[in-house]
C-alpha cells in the first residue's frame, strides 16, 4: 500500500475519529448557513476509502465509489447518512437544482492544490505521480499554494464581487457565489479556465468547467489529512497555518 507523504503533523484519521467528528463535531448551522437559500436541493456524495484504502469491512466494495446522498429529509439525517458510512470525504454537487431534478445553473469555482504545483524537492506533478505520490504534498508545496490561492483571488476580484475562499484540507478553494456566474454555460466556464491557465495559474481546469461538480464540502473532515475544510479570509492566508490553527484542527487531535 502507497502511504502519501504529508505535511508534519498531518495524517489519515482513524475510522473511530471519522465517526466521532461526524457525530460530535461537525456544524450543521454552519453548513446551513454556507447554502443559504438553495440548501432545499443541495445533493451531497461521500468516498468512504478511495485513497487512504480506510473504510468499514461491509463498505469494502464500495470504498472507491461516489456515493449520493440525495434523499434526506433534513440535515441531521445527511449526517446520520455520513456517520453511517465514515467515509474519507464529503463533497456537494456545485449544480443547483429546482424541485423536478432540473439543473438550474452551477456555482463556479477554483480549485488549487499544492501538489500541482512544482517543487525545487519533489519535481512536477508528474514526477510525483511517477513515484506513485500524485496526492503526497509538502511545506513549501503548501505555502506556494497559499501564495497562488491569494494571485488567483486577487485577479479575479475584478470579474466577481462575492467570493469565499475555503482551505480545503491540502489546498484552496474558490467558490463564486455571484448570481450571474451561475448561469455561465460550459463554454464560458472552459475558456475562463483555458485563460487562467495561460496566464499561469494552476488550476484544475476541470473543476473550474464545471466537467468536476463535486466540492469538498466545508466544515467537513478531510480524512486524509486529518483537518476540518475551513472558510478563511483572504487577509489570514499568508499567516494561515493549518497544521496548528485551531479552527481546522478537529477535536481528536487535541490531547486530553
Ligand atoms: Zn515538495
Amino acid at each position: 500500500m502507497v502511504r502519501y507523504q504529508l505535511p508534519r503533523g498531518m495524517r489519515y484519521s482513524t475510522l473511530e475519529e471519522r465517526r466521532l467528528f461526524y457525530e460530535d463535531e461537525f456544524d450543521l448551522s454552519k453548513v446551513n448557513e454556507w447554502f443559504g437559500a438553495r440548501i432545499k436541493n443541495v445533493v451531497f456524495a461521500v468516498i468512504i476509502g478511495r485513497h487512504t484504502r480506510i473504510f468499514p469491512p461491509e463498505y469494502a466494495e464500495d470504498k472507491s465509489t461516489t456515493i449520493l446522498i440525495d434523499e434526506y429529509r433534513n440535515l441531521n439525517d445527511v449526517r446520520r447518512q455520513i456517520v453511517e458510512f465514515a467515509p474519507e470525504a464529503v463533497y456537494y454537487d456545485r449544480n443547483v437544482y429546482d424541485e423536478k431534478g432540473k439543473v438550474q445553473g452551477q456555482e463556479l469555482a477554483f480549485d488549487v492544490d499544492p501538489e500541482n504545483l512544482t517543487c525545487p524537492i519533489h519535481g512536477t506533478l508528474e514526477d510525483k505521480m511517477n513515484r506513485r505520490q500524485g496526492l503526497s504534498f509538502c511545506e513549501t508545496e503548501f505555502k506556494m499554494a497559499k501564495e497562488e490561492a491569494a494571485r488567483l483571488y486577487e485577479n479575479l476580484i475584478s470579474i466577481f464581487s462575492k467570493m469565499r475562499l475555503v482551505y480545503s484540507g491540502r489546498g484552496f478553494h474558490i467558490h463564486v457565489l455571484d448570481s450571474e456566474a451561475y448561469d455561465w454555460n460550459y463554454q464560458k466556464r472552459y475558456r475562463m479556465a483555458k485563460k487562467l491557465k495561460k496566464d499561469g495559474f494552476r488550476i484544475d481546469e476541470w473543476v473550474t468547467s464545471g466537467t468536476m461538480r463535486l466540492i469538498r464540502l466545508p466544515f467537513s473532515l478531510h480524512g486524509m489529512v486529518s483537518r476540518i475544510a475551513v472558510p478563511i479570509k483572504v487577509k489570514e492566508l499568508e499567516d494561515f497555518d493549518p497544521v496548528h490553527d485551531e479552527k481546522c484542527l478537529p477535536r481528536f487531535l487535541y490531547p486530553h
